[in-house]
């Protein structure tokens, strides 16, 4: 556990507010039972940190509570799916097999009113192995789902697409469900630092191999960080407002993109084991299996078939594309996966001279060689990625992965500056 809340570190950070406003439709016994259970959850999640000989009588009688008010509040509602959901998140409660079944049948339902998760999760940063208590409520984004289903979609007919021009032995295996939702009450460790705006449940529930499974997105919190953070990195590329899409349609190039890039993680051929090279090197080949999703997801979503259909602009695509791994980049490249995946597209897009770095910490992006640089980063991490051929994959690795490459990696982020902005959640819900 870090030793501050925020990360990465440093001596000042700017705390950026999103108001989680509460649905239209919600009656006041709702919002009142929801109310108490993020209580409820908080006072269970401080429990987990204290020493004293009623830990385990509190914890059992704060979950009592919780289930209850969880099968109260399922007759608050008249969809069927999100009072099962709600039922069902009760029996959650009872932990052990109970859990387990519950979580996984939970995944397969489609919520139309409500989506709510509550019990003991992984979120803190790199998912750590120990679950604590956080609950979450949230209301389902129909517009931003259908763009998520619209890529869902075009998904074997892109394939086939990504087979002619990147590498023909490309297949996909199976991919998980995507509930699109805008988050309006938190608490628990969910409701600490860094916020997080995916989750993969029912795995970060701690049900792994789980038969069903699901990603849960915040599209408010996604687009918040977009807001606060990458539209702040305009001025590093020397971009302005207007190069991007409007505003109204920043979500929906936002998951696009995202739902893209979790596509994009599987994509394989018959000869990849990530299981064989994670045994060879863990950390590398979660950074390259980040990489792989990244630039799949944004050729999957750029293809003229779903870009046409979501009216993509693909230059302003690729800006946004940009912004944003530059955003995951400068959380620190050897602290996280994805940020190490950022930069290892990073490097590969200044060695095509699709990048430049200035003097100053600014970046020249020459746009006219994007997309085919990027093509080409995709054909050079099937071939040494992909094929299940340990010792190109290690060279590209140490080619290209940011712990490799500590002394560059360190002038990089030294001339481009860290992230030091964050964001807090001001909950209507919670206001009594
Ligand atoms: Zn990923």
């Amino acid at each position: 556990m870090s030793a501050s809340n925020f990360w990465p570190r440093a001596e000042k950070y700017d705390v950026h507010l999103l108001t989680l406003h509460i649905p239209d439709q919600l009656s006041e016994q709702a919002k009142l039972l929801m109310q108490e259970t993020l209580v409820l959850t908080d006072m269970l999640r401080m429990n987990q940190n204290a020493q004293h000989c009623q830990r385990t009588q509190l914890d059992a009688l704060l979950t009592l509570r919780l289930a209850a008010a969880f099968r109260s509040l399922s007759y608050c509602f008249t969809d069927k799916d999100t009072k099962t959901a709600l039922e069902w998140r009760a029996r959650t409660l009872e932990g052990g097999e109970v859990k387990r079944k519950h979580c996984e049948k939970i995944s397969e339902l489609n919520e139309r009113e409500i989506v709510c998760y509550s019990g003991t999760m992984s979120t803190w940063v790199g998912k750590s192995r120990e679950l604590y208590y956080s609950t979450f409520y949230a209301k389902p984004n129909c517009r931003l789902q259908n763009i998520s289903d619209v890529i869902d979609r075009n998904f074997q007919r892109t394939l086939e697409h990504l087979k002619a021009i990147i590498h023909q032995d490309l297949i996909s295996m199976s991919s998980c469900r995507y509930k699109i939702v805008d988050l309006f009450g938190i608490s628990g460790e969910a409701n600490l630092y860094p916020k997080h705006f995916a989750y993969f449940m029912p795995e970060d529930e701690g049900v792994k191999h789980a038969n069903c499974k699901r990603t849960i997105v915040f599209s408010n919190v996604y687009t918040a960080l977009f807001d606060a953070i990458s539209i702040k990195q305009l001025d590093i590329f020397g971009w302005h407002a207007e190069d991007l899409p409007h505003k109204e349609s920043l979500g929906e190039y936002l998951i696009a993109w995202f739902r893209g890039h979790d596509l994009g993680h599987s994509i394989m051929t018959n000869r990849t084991s990530f299981s064989k090279l994670s045994k060879l090197d863990r950390w590398g080949s979660m950074v390259m299996q980040e990489a792989l999703a990244d630039i799949f997801g944004l050729l999957l979503c750029s293809h003229e078939r779903s870009a046409n259909e979501l009216n993509i602009d693909n230059t302003k695509l690729a800006r946004i594309y940009l912004l944003e791994m530059l955003r995951y980049m400068r959380r620190g490249p050897c602290d996280f996966p994805d940020a190490g995946a950022a930069y290892v597209q990073f490097k590969f897009l200044v060695e095509c001279g699709c990048l430049k770095i200035t003097e100053n910490g600014n970046v020249s992006v020459y746009l006219e060689r994007f997309y085919p640089s990027i093509t080409k980063l995709a054909k050079h991490l099937t071939e040494n990625i992909l094929q299940g051929d340990d010792e190109s994959a290690a060279l590209f690795i140490s080619k290209y992965c940011p712990n490799n490459d500590l002394q560059d990696c360190a002038k990089l982020i030294d001339t481009i500056g860290i992230v030091a902005d964050t964001i807090e959640y001001e909950q209507k819900i919670r206001e009594v």
